[in-house]
C-alpha cells in the first residue's frame, strides 16, 4: 500500500518515483476519481481508479483490504498533497498496518511544511494544527490549548474563516509574528508577514483573501510587546534585581534582545536613582 503525496498547485511538483508508483499500482484509491484523472493524464496513467472518502469508507474499506491480502498494490492519493493529512485515508491506513500489509510513503507536497519554510518563523520545533473549529467557542478554547505549545504553530484556514481566525488567535495568543501563506506554489502565491495583531485587522477590514490559505504563527515568547509594557517590566524587575539580572529577565519575558533591553534597563536605573 503506497501513501502517495501529490501537488497542492504546481502539477509538476510530482516526484518520479510518485509517477512510476501511480503508473504501476492496481489501483489508485482516490478522494475524488475526477481530480485526480487530471493528474493522470497530465502523465499519461491510464491506471484504474476507486472514490475513497469519508462517505464511503466504510462501506468500501473490507475490499480495499482484501484486495491488498490477496497481493494488489493499492496507491492512497488526496486531491492535493499528502494523503492522511487534513484529507482521507487514515481508516484505511490504519487497517493495512493492523493486517501486517507493508505501508510504502511516497512523499512530496504538503501545503503545511511548505507554508512552515517559506515563514521565516522558527522550524526546529512546530506543531500541526490542522483546521481550527469553526466554531467561535470551540476555536478559542483548541487556541487556548494550543498557546503553550513551545514552537511554530502551522493551521489550514478557509478564506472564508481567516478573518475571525485570527482575530481570536490575536486574543488567545497575544501579538506573536505570524504569516499568512496563500496559495502557495500557484499564480497569486504570497506570504503576507507582521503580527497576529496587524494580520487580524488587516483582515477584519479586507475579509479573507480567496484562494488556499496557510498560517504560521511564531512560538510563545515571542510576541512584539509595546516600549511602554517593556519598560513597566524593566522598572518591576529593577525593584528586586540588579540592571544585569533585570534585562535577561524582562527579554526572556517579552522575546526582545537582551543587549537592547540591558540598554534601556541602565537608561531607567540612571534616571530613576537621579531623580
Ligand atoms: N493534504 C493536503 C496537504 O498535504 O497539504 C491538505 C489538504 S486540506 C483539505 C486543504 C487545505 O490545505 C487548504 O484549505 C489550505 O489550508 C491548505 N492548502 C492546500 N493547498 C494549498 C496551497 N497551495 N497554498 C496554501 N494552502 C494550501
Amino acid at each position: 500500500m503506497y501513501p502517495v503525496a501529490t501537488p497542492i498547485g504546481n502539477l509538476r511538483d510530482i516526484t518520479l518515483r510518485a509517477l512510476d508508483v501511480l503508473a504501476a499500482a492496481d489501483l489508485i484509491v482516490c478522494e475524488d476519481t475526477r481530480i485526480t484523472r487530471k493528474l493522470l493524464t497530465r502523465y499519461g496513467i491510464t491506471t484504474k481508479t476507486v472514490p475513497y472518502n469519508d462517505h464511503n469508507a466504510q462501506r468500501v474499506l473490507p475490499n480495499l483490504i482484501r484486495r491488498l491480502n490477496d497481493g494488489d498494490s493499492l496507491a492512497l492519493v488526496s486531491d492535493a498533497g499528502t494523503p492522511l493529512i487534513s484529507d482521507p485515508g487514515f481508516k484505511l491506513v490504519e487497517a493495512a498496518v493492523s493486517e501486517n500489509i507493508p505501508v510504502y510513503p511516497i512523499p512530496g507536497a504538503n501545503a503545511a511544511i511548505a507554508g512552515l519554510v517559506a515563514s521565516g518563523l522558527p522550524t526546529d520545533s512546530f506543531f500541526f494544527a490542522g483546521f481550527l473549529p469553526p466554531k467561535q467557542g470551540a476555536r478559542r478554547t483548541r487556541l487556548e490549548e494550543l498557546a503553550r505549545i513551545p514552537g511554530s504553530l502551522v493551521f489550514y484556514e478557509s478564506s472564508g474563516r481567516l478573518a475571525a481566525s485570527l482575530s481570536d488567535m490575536r486574543d488567545v495568543l497575544g501579538a506573536r509574528k505570524a504569516v499568512v501563506a496563500r496559495e502557495i506554489t500557484k499564480l497569486h502565491e504570497e506570504a503576507i508577514r507582521g503580527t497576529l495583531v496587524h494580520l487580524a485587522e488587516i483582515y477584519e477590514e479586507q475579509g479573507g483573501p480567496r484562494g488556499e490559505i496557510v498560517i504560521v504563527v511564531g512560538p510563545p515568547g515571542a510576541e512584539i510587546v509595546s516600549d511602554e509594557t517593556v519598560e513597566q517590566a524593566i522598572r518591576d524587575a529593577l525593584q528586586t534585581m540588579s540592571v544585569r539580572d533585570a534585562a535577561s529577565e524582562v527579554a526572556a519575558q517579552t522575546g526582545r534582545a537582551r543587549r537592547e533591553i540591558y540598554t534601556m534597563a541602565l537608561a531607567i536605573s540612571g534616571a530613576d536613582s537621579q531623580s
